[in-house]
């Protein structure tokens, strides 16, 4: 099935110039970038994404990190997409997460941990239209889409 996932580089894979190459990965896999963002996240927007965790011990450190510098984030279709890129992004412990997922090969630390991406199905509905007018989202088609599905 078709899915949309929000993803996010987070300021530290922006900052140490990681965008490109994590970006590659993505293409590189036959997804495809419907919509894509660098913004700076403010304290109300950070707080409303990571909600879930607000009663966590790491949450004001969690908040400062994502608003300290740019943020690039995106909306990244394919088929069972939400699924496809958690596995992409590997284990949430860089330290833990598989050699050859982006939190493996680019992180040491749980709190800078480069990337984050929807979860599930709801989750990723909540969060794209947290951070997207349904406007900024781009159908389209590419010319290769028969060679990978
Ligand atoms: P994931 O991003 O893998 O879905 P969670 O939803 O559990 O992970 O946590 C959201 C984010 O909060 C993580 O990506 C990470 O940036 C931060 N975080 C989670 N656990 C910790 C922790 N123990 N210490 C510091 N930051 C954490
Ligand atoms: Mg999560």
């Amino acid at each position: 099935m078709i899915e949309r996932s929000f993803v996010m580089m987070k300021p530290d894979a922006v900052s140490r110039r990681l965008m490109g190459q994590i970006l590659s990965r993505f293409e590189d896999k036959g997804l495809k970038i419907v919509a894509m963002k660098l913004r700076q996240i403010d304290e109300d927007l950070a707080k409303e994404h990571h909600g879930e965790h607000k009663e966590k011990p790491f949450f004001g450190g969690l908040v400062e990190y994502i608003t300290s510098s740019p943020a690039l984030t995106m909306v990244i279709e394919g088929d069972d997409a939400i699924s496809v890129i958690r596995k992409m992004v590997g284990a949430t412990n860089p330290k833990e997460a598989d050699i050859g997922t982006i939190r493996g090969d680019f992180g040491m630390d749980t709190g800078r941990n480069i990337i984050h991406a929807s979860d599930a199905p709801e989750s990723a509905a909540r969060e794209i239209a947290l951070f997207f007018d349904e406007e900024e989202i781009c159908d389209y088609s590419m010319s290769d889409n028969a060679w990978i599905y």
